[in-house]
């Protein structure tokens, strides 16, 4: 359970979809001028040096955040990658990317004053770089090193009643899978008008291949639960059945806005960081 390291992924193609969704769906939380809660249950470390250590060693952010960087200013670039590499832009100087932030960065960036940060990490290295990329900002972040699957149920529902619930598990152990289903399941019950963002890989596991079909089934037995599924796959499955291809993010009462934005990004995105003639993008939603 401990050998998963974010930051040997931190800034490949799964984080480009879940950090550019992640992006929208604060966005949308910020357009009311009333306070909202994040709660991030599988934090991570919080922000990425892509110039040393793990992500120099995998090279992964290559096929991701770094095909991306030069495009910014470009007009053909959509809006809402824009929007995600403004916020990688924030932690960075000018024109060189050396740091990538996490989801608790990105969303500590974008609050405001009284909205509040609540995140969990269990892994003791990824805490004490949590803790201490977080030392100097206490204002509106709780960090806790517990795990985050239970740690949610005591947050729920937030205070202010308005909120973004991120599910980001490593799912190197299958149960992952079983555990964010009960969660999701449970939260839903607890806060129903929260926006819940889960994240998921590709990869040649009978678990991650049946995940999205368990998702929808949930979500269809929850009354008026709206839902919306986007996958971005770079590549075909290796040979060897090792490797993350693709990812998805599957999203409980997303803002209306979200389809039409990554159906203009999606294919984009396919295009420009996919790597072979199996790179796709699907994209559905549900309406209750
Ligand atoms: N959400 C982060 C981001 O987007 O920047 C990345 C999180 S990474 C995919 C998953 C993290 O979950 C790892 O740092 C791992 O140590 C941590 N973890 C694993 N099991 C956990 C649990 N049950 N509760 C809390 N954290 C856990």
């Amino acid at each position: 359970m401990f050998s998963y390291r974010h930051g040997f992924h931190a800034g490949n193609h799964a984080d480009v979809l879940k950090h550019m969704v992640v992006v929208q769906l604060l966005e949308h939380l910020l357009q009311k001028d009333k306070p909202f809660w994040v709660v991030d249950t599988h934090a991570g470390g919080g922000l990425y040096d892509l110039t040393s250590g793990y992500a120099t060693k995998s090279g992964e952010s290559l096929e991701g955040i770094h095909a991306l960087w030069p495009l910014r200013a470009k007009a053909s670039t959509p809006t809402i990658v824009k929007s995600y590499l403004d916020q990688v832009q924030a932690v960075n100087d000018k024109d060189t990317l050396h740091w990538y932030p996490g989801s608790p960065q990105i969303a500590a960036q974008m609050m405001r004053e009284g909205d509040h940060l609540r995140l969990f990490e269990l892994h003791p290295s990824e805490i004490k770089l949590l803790e201490g990329h977080f030392a100097s900002v206490r204002r509106g972040v709780s960090i806790q090193q517990a795990d985050g699957f239970l740690g949610l149920k005591g947050c729920l529902p937030p205070p202010p009643r308005r909120g973004l619930v991120h599910i980001d598990p490593p799912y190197e152990i299958k149960d992952d899978y079983r555990r964010v289903l009960q969660t999701l399941r449970e939260s839903v019950q607890r806060f129903a008008t929260g926006t819940y963002a889960i994240w998921y890989p590709e990869v040649a596991r009978r678990e991650s291949q049946q995940f999205p079909g368990q998702l929808k089934r949930l979500a269809a037995e929850m009354p008026k639960v709206d839902w919306l599924h986007a996958t971005l796959r770079v590549k075909g499955a290796a040979r060897d059945g090792m490797g993350l291809f693709g990812s998805g993010m599957f999203i409980i009462n997303p803002p209306w806005t979200l389809y039409d934005r990554l159906a203009e990004a999606l294919p984009w995105l396919v295009e420009t960081i996919g790597i072979d003639e199996h790179a796709a993008y699907t994209l559905e939603a549900q309406q209750s």
